[in-house]
C-alpha cells in the first residue's frame, strides 16, 4: 500500500442526504495492482462510497482523483470511459437478455475476441456460467447474478474495478473461484480493486489493505492481522 501514484484517491468525501451525512470527510486510497477492502458496519456508508465514486451520488465536498484527474465534474459514463467499472449489492443482469448478451455487453470493444459465428468463443466464458449462457438474466439464481455481473464486469478490463458484497448470495464453494479470479486478473491486468464485502474469509483472503468504516467515516485501516484485532473495530461490530 502507498507506493507510487495511486490509481483513485478520495479526499475528505463528504455525503448528505438531507441532515443526515451518510459519508463524513472521507479519505482513502486505492494503488495500481492492489486489493483494497472495505468492511463495516450495515449502514456504515459504504454503498454511498460506490455510488459517490462512479458519479451517482453527487457529494457535498471533497475530492476524488483516478490518476491524477479529478473526477467530480464527470457523470458516471465518463468515469466509466476512465476504466472505473462496479458492480451493485443487488446484482443488475439484463433479465431479458441471454446470459451470453449480458457477458458480451462487458467488452470494452464490442467484438473483439468474438468467435467467427459472433457467438463468443469458450474459451473466454467461466467455467461457472458456460451451462446457462441460453438462458434469459431472469431465468438465473441470486448467486448466478453475481457471477454474470462480475464476469461482464471483468470483461471491460477495468482499470479501477469498484465491487459491492461481489459474494453476497454465491455459494461457498464458488467463493474461492471469485477470489482466484480476481486475484489472477489483478496481476495479470493491472486492475485496482475497491471491494466491499461481509465475508470475512472471503476480504482476509485476497485483500492487500483494509479500510474499517463505521458511520461514514473511516475508523481503522491497514492489512488484515492489523485491522482484525484493533479494539476499535471490534467495537464497532460490537456495539453497532
Ligand atoms: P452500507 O452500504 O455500509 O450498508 P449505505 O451506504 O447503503 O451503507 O447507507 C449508509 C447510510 O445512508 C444508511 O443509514 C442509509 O440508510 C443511508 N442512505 C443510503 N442511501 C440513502 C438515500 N438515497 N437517501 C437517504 N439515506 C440514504
Ligand atoms: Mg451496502
Amino acid at each position: 500500500h502507498a507506493q507510487g501514484d495511486p490509481t483513485v484517491r478520495v479526499e475528505a468525501l463528504t455525503v448528505q442526504f438531507g441532515d443526515f451525512a451518510a459519508l463524513q470527510d472521507l479519505t482513502l486510497s486505492a494503488y495500481p495492482g492492489e486489493v483494497v477492502g472495505v468492511i463495516g458496519p450495515n449502514g456504515a456508508g459504504k454503498s454511498t462510497l460506490v455510488n459517490a465514486m462512479t458519479g451517482m451520488t453527487p457529494p457535498a465536498a471533497g475530492r476524488i482523483e483516478m490518476d491524477g484527474n479529478q473526477l467530480l465534474r464527470q457523470g458516471p459514463a465518463s468515469r466509466a470511459r476512465r476504466g472505473m467499472i462496479r458492480t451493485f449489492q443487488t446484482a443488475q443482469v439484463f433479465d431479458s437478455l441471454s446470459v451470453e448478451r449480458n457477458l458480451m455487453l462487458g467488452r470494452r470493444r464490442p467484438g473483439r475476441r468474438q468467435a467467427a459465428n459472433g457467438r463468443s468463443s469458450e474459451r473466454e466464458v467461466p467455467v461457472s456460467l458456460r451451462h446457462l449462457l441460453g438462458r434469459r438474466g431472469e431465468q438465473i439464481g441470486g448467486g448466478q447474478r453475481k457471477m454474470t455481473e462480475l464476469h461482464r464486469a471483468l470483461a471491460a478490463e477495468p482499470r479501477l474495478l469498484l465491487l459491492d458484497e461481489p459474494v453476497a448470495g454465491v455459494p461457498v464453494a464458488d467463493r474461492k473461484v471469485v477470489r482466484q479470479l480476481l486475484r489472477q486478473h489483478v496481476d495479470q491486468v493491472g486492475t485496482t480493486v475497491l471491494l466491499i464485502e461481509h465475508d470475512m474469509e472471503f476480504i482476509s483472503g485476497i485483500c492487500d489493505w483494509l479500510y474499517v468504516m463505521a458511520a461514514g467515516a473511516v475508523i481503522s485501516q491497514g492489512p488484515w492481522d492489523f485491522v482484525s484485532n484493533d479494539p476499535v473495530v471490534l467495537e464497532a461490530y460490537l456495539g453497532g
